[in-house]
C-alpha cells in the first residue's frame, strides 16, 4: 500500500468501500471527508458546512455505505437533494462506491419519471434512496410506510432545498422516518431557518466546517475561465496556445486525469509529465528534475503527488480540476510567483463550481477575472511571435555565415531568396498552421459556457425570437425534437429526461434552446446513433420525444 491509499484505508471504512473508491482514482480523503467520515460512521447526527466541490457527496456516502446492512433488502438511507440533476448525481456516486458490495442497490425518486417504477425499486429492497422531497412525499402520500425502516437521512444541499420551498415537505418526511434515526445535514450556508431545523430534528450533532481563513496571494495573477467539464483539455490546450509560460504545473484530481491530460500535451508536442501516487518515489524525483532543468515545461499532477514541490521556473498554475477548498486552492497556486518572481494561475470552472469560486475569492480576498478563450487570430498572433522570438537572434550574423550558401543554393535549385526562405520556414514549423483558417480549421473553437446557462435555463427573449441557432461546440452535434414551448416543456426538462433515459453525464449535454414549437439539443457527436435508439421511446411532459439529428443546411 503507498503512503497516500493509507488516507482511506485509515478512515476505518469497509474494505470493499475503500478498493472501490480507489478505483475510482481518488487518492486521499478532501477535508471535509477525512472529518466528516468519523463521525458519521460512529453514528452520530452531524452538521456539515461545505460546497459543491468540496468532495461532500463522498463524505457522507461512504460511512453511510458502511453502516448499511446490504443483506437486509428494505430501505435504510435516504437522502435528500433539492433536484432531479443532484439526485441523480448523487445516485450514481452512491452507486460508483457501492460497486463491490453485491446485494447494494440505489434508487433515484424525482419529479418527470413515472412513479410506478420508483416505488417497484423500492419495495424490491433498494437500501438506498435518493430523493427530491416533492417526489417523495407522493410516495408517502400513496404509501406510508415506504420509509419507516429508514434508519440514516442525509439532507444534501439544505439551503437549496429551502429556498425552493421544500420546508413543508421536509417536515412530512421528517415524520414518516423513526425518530431514532441518525440525521446529517449538508449546507453551504446556515440561515436561521437551517439552524432552526436542526434544533428541532437533530439530535446533538457534531458541527463540521471546512475552515474558511482569509489567506493573500498577492504576487499572483488569478484569472478563470468558465468551461464545461468535457471541453477542458481542448480548453487548455488553446490557453498554452497564448500563455507565454517557462514551466507549468496542471492540477487535476485523479491519477487517470494525470495520464489523460499529460499524453493529450505531449501529443500536441509540449514537454509533459504526469505527477500521480501511483508514481513511484524515485521516478517522481526524476520528473521534478526534470521540470527544474527544462527537459520538461509542464507537469500534470494530482495535489498529493504535488506536495511541496518548489520550482523556481514555475510561471504559471492551471487549475484543470477545481480544488478541494480554498486552502488548497491557495496552495497549488503558492506553487508559482516563487522567491519574488511573477506567476498566473488560471481556474477552470464548470457550472457546477461557481459557487466554489466565489468562495475562492472570500478567502482570497481578491477578484479572480474572468478570461474568454482566445479566438483564432490571437492563436495565430501567439504562434506568430513566437517564431518571429525565435528567429530574431538568430538573423544578427546569419548573412556572415550563411550568406554565401543562400547565394549558391537559390542559384542551384532556381529559385528566388524568398522562395528558398519560405521553404525553411515551412520546414522549421513543422508544416504547422501559420494561417487563420488553418488554426481554425486545427481547432475548433471550444464552447465555453453562456451567461444564459449561468442564469438558469430559460433562453434570453431575443435569443428566442431570433431563432438563430448558436454555433455548435466541438464534437458535438444537435438535435431537434418537434416539442418546444407551446408543449410546456422547460429546458429542463429536456434535460432531466435525456440524463436519465441516456444514462449521459451531464456535462455531456450542450446547449439546450427552447423555442416555441421545436427544440435543440447538444448532444455528443460520439456515440449519438446509439444514444437516439436508446430515447427512442422517451417521453417528456406527457409526448413522444422523437429525437433527431438536426441538419442546418
Ligand atoms: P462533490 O463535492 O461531492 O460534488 O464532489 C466533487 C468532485 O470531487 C466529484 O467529481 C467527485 O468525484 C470528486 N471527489 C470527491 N472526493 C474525492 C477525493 N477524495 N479525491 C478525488 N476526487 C474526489
Amino acid at each position: 500500500m503507498t503512503q497516500e491509499t493509507g488516507g482511506f484505508a485509515a478512515l476505518e471504512l469497509h474494505p470493499s468501500i475503500v478498493a472501490a473508491v480507489l478505483a475510482t482514482g481518488y487518492e486521499e480523503p478532501s477535508a471535509i471527508q477525512q472529518q466528516s467520515i468519523p463521525i458519521i460512521l460512529a453514528g452520530h447526527d452531524m452538521i456539515g458546512q461545505a460546497q459543491t466541490g468540496t468532495g461532500k457527496t463522498a463524505a457522507f456516502a461512504l460511512p453511510i455505505l458502511h453502516r448499511i446492512d446490504p443483506s437486509k433488502r428494505e430501505p435504510q438511507a435516504l437522502i435528500l437533494a433539492p433536484t432531479r440533476e443532484l439526485a441523480l448525481q448523487v445516485a450514481t456516486a452512491f452507486e460508483t462506491y457501492a460497486k463491490q458490495m453485491p446485494g447494494v442497490t440505489v434508487v433515484a425518486v424525482y419529479g418527470g419519471a413515472p412513479m410506478g417504477p420508483q416505488l417497484k425499486a423500492i419495495r424490491n429492497g433498494a437500501q438506498i434512496v435518493v430523493a427530491t422531497p416533492g417526489r417523495l412525499c407522493d410516495h408517502l402520500r400513496r404509501d406510508e410506510k415506504v420509509l419507516a425502516t429508514v434508519n440514516h437521512l442525509v439532507l444534501d444541499e439544505a439551503d437549496e432545498m429551502l429556498k425552493l420551498g421544500f420546508m413543508d415537505d421536509l417536515e412530512v418526511i421528517f415524520k414518516a422516518m423513526p425518530e431514532s434515526r441518525q440525521t446529517v445535514l449538508f449546507s453551504a450556508t446556515l440561515p436561521a431557518s437551517i439552524r432552526a431545523i436542526a434544533e428541532r430534528h437533530l439530535r446533538e450533532p457534531k458541527h463540521v466546517k471546512i475552515q474558511s481563513k482569509t489567506q493573500t496571494v498577492t504576487a499572483i495573477e488569478q484569472a478563470h475561465l468558465m468551461v464545461h467539464a468535457d471541453q477542458k483539455v481542448s480548453a487548455v490546450l488553446r490557453l498554452l496556445e497564448v500563455e507565454e509560460f517557462d514551466a507549468l504545473i496542471a492540477f487535476v484530481r485523479t491519477k487517470q486525469a494525470t495520464l489523460d491530460l499529460a499524453s493529450a500535451l505531449e501529443a500536441k508536442g509540449y514537454k509533459a509529465a504526469a505527477l500521480n501516487g501511483d508514481i513511484a518515489q524515485n521516478q517522481r524525483e526524476r520528473v521534478i528534475d526534470s521540470l527544474k532543468d527544462g527537459r520538461l515545461d509542464i507537469v500534470v499532477a494530482t495535489d498529493v503527488a504535488a506536495r511541496g514541490l518548489d520550482v523556481p521556473r514555475i510561471t504559471h498554475v492551471f487549475n484543470v480540476d477545481m480544488p478541494y477548498d480554498p486552502e488548497s486552492y491557495v496552495h497549488r497556486i503558492g506553487r508559482t510567483g516563487r522567491a519574488g518572481r511573477e506567476g498566473r494561475a488560471l481556474l477552470l470552472v464548470t457550472p457546477r463550481e461557481r459557487r466554489m469560486l466565489q468562495v475562492i475569492e472570500r478567502v482570497t480576498g481578491q477578484k479572480v477575472a474572468e478570461v474568454r478563450l482566445p479566438n483564432a487570430q490571437a492563436v495565430l498572433d501567439a504562434r506568430i511571435k513566437k517564431l518571429t522570438n525565435s528567429l530574431a537572434p538568430l538573423v544578427a550574423d546569419a548573412e556572415s555565415t550563411h550568406g554565401d550558401l543562400l547565394d549558391r543554393l537559390t542559384a542551384d535549385i532556381g529559385c528566388s531568396p524568398r522562395a528558398l526562405a519560405a521553404a525553411l520556414l515551412r520546414k522549421a514549423t513543422n508544416g504547422q498552421a501559420l494561417t487563420l483558417e488553418a488554426v481554425e480549421k486545427e481547432q475548433p473553437l471550444v464552447p465555453t459556457y453562456t451567461p444564459r446557462e449561468r442564469t438558469g435555463d430559460r433562453p434570453e427573449r431575443g435569443e428566442r425570437e431570433r431563432g438563430a441557432p448558436m454555433p455548435l461546440g466541438e464534437g458535438r452535434a444537435r438535435c431537434r425534437t418537434a416539442l418546444g414551448a407551446r408543449d410546456g416543456i422547460a429546458a429542463k426538462n429536456l434535460l432531466g429526461a435525456i440524463l436519465n433515459e441516456g444514462g449521459l453525464a451531464r456535462e455531456a449535454i450542450g446547449r439546450i434552446q427552447v423555442r416555441d414549437s421545436f427544440s435543440l439539443v447538444e448532444l455528443p457527436e460520439e456515440g449519438l446513433e446509439r444514444l437516439l435508439t436508446k430515447l427512442k421511446d422517451t417521453r417528456v411532459a406527457g409526448k413522444q420525444l422523437k429525437l433527431r439529428r438536426y441538419r442546418e443546411d
